[in-house]
């Protein structure tokens, strides 16, 4: 198999894992009101980076979602926003990860990380990856290690992982507090 056809092949796989699994055993969206699907205020919309080769899954788009370029985390990469609300099996793998991140460095093994974007909006995060469900944890990490296993998709992983460490670094070091 050549290498963008494992990269779709593991994104089939990580999708089909996480289509079920939700990171709690009830709807989390009835806790926050679905906080990370309402965008940044009033009228912005909610998204999602897609993984590569992960637009080739909407040949149609569903009603209200949008692709666009987005150079923001990654080159060349697209961005998914949707109006706030959509049907699980439409949901892009970002979401379906949510608020869980791949971190992966170099020839490193990759790592599930709770994502520092999340800790605005997720009542989730204060109880950490202890507090999710285990089957999405263990469905999440199945997931990832498909996606760590297709080369054009680690190296996304390794650049999306490089802006998530920059979040997470202290004020001190990052220039902001001198
Ligand atoms: S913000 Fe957190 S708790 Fe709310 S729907 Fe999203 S993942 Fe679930
Ligand atoms: S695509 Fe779906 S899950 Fe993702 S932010 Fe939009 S409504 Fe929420």
């Amino acid at each position: 198999m050549n290498t963008p056809d494992l990269a779709f092949e593991a994104l089939k796989k990580a999708r089909a894992l996480l289509e079920v699994s939700a990171p709690l055993n009830l709807d989390c969206g009835r806790l926050c009101g679905a906080a990370c699907c309402q965008g940044e205020g009033p009228g912005s919309r909610g998204g999602m980076l897609l993984f590569p080769g992960e637009e080739a899954m909407y040949p149609q788009l569903p009603e209200g979602f949008v692709i666009t370029p987005d150079n923001g985390i990654v080159p060349d990469g697209r961005l998914l926003t949707c109006a706030g609300t959509c049907r699980r099996e439409d949901r892009p793998l970002g979401c379906r990860l949510f608020p869980l991140a791949i971190v992966l460095e170099g020839n490193g093994e990759p790592e599930l990380a709770l994502d520092p974007r999340a800790w605005p909006i997720c009542p989730l995060m204060p109880s950490g990856m202890a507090g999710l469900s285990a089957d999405f944890v263990s469905a999440a990490t199945e997931a990832m290690r498909a996606l760590a296993g297709a080369n054009e998709t680690r190296a996304f992983l390794i650049r999306q992982a490089a802006f998530i460490r920059r979040l997470q670094r202290p004020l001190w070091e990052s220039g902001a507090v001198s």
